[in-house]
């Protein structure tokens, strides 16, 4: 398979690795949204959220905890976001599960990629209602 990411986890192509452990791997995104911005990956491939198990995931996510204060720490950012795209249709450009961490100052250049507008109530209802009955 001809994947970016498992090449990384792999040793095959160089990345500046900031955290290893058995299952999982960090290091620094190579095309920084702002200084500090990595990604979380499990080693083994999984495409995205559709398809890692909860378990892998709660991992990912326990290690973005983890590196999340060491970046507060060492980098003083005002802020943090956490992002996780799944398919094209959401950014998605490597498909190899990954959890962006992302520093973020007051006076950086990001911007919400929606803009925040009044739902309809009842829509918004029936929408929960579907989502409700394929719980797991
Ligand atoms: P996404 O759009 O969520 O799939 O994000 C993919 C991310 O991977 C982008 O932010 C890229 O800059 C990053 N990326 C792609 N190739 C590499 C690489 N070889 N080393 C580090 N980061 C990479
Ligand atoms: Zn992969």
């Amino acid at each position: 398979m001809d994947c970016i990411f498992c090449a990384i986890a792999g040793n095959a192509i160089p990345a500046t690795k900031v955290y290893e452990e058995d299952q999982i791997l960090a290091f620094m995104d190579i095309n920084p949204a702002n200084p500090g911005h990595l990604l979380v990956i499990p080693k083994r491939h999984y495409r995205n959220i559709f398809d890692i198990d909860a378990e892998t995931a709660g991992k990912i996510m326990q290690v973005g905890t983890q590196l999340a204060s060491a970046i507060k720490t060492a980098l003083n950012p005002d802020g943090l976001n956490l992002l996780q795209s799944s398919e094209s249709a959401a950014f998605q450009t490597v498909f190899h599960f990954h959890l962006h961490l992302i520093p973020r100052w007051e006076d950086d250049t990001l911007v919400l990629p929606w803009k925040p507008q009044q739902g309809d109530i009842n829509q918004i209802a029936e929408v929960a209602d579907k989502i409700r009955q394929h719980i797991q």
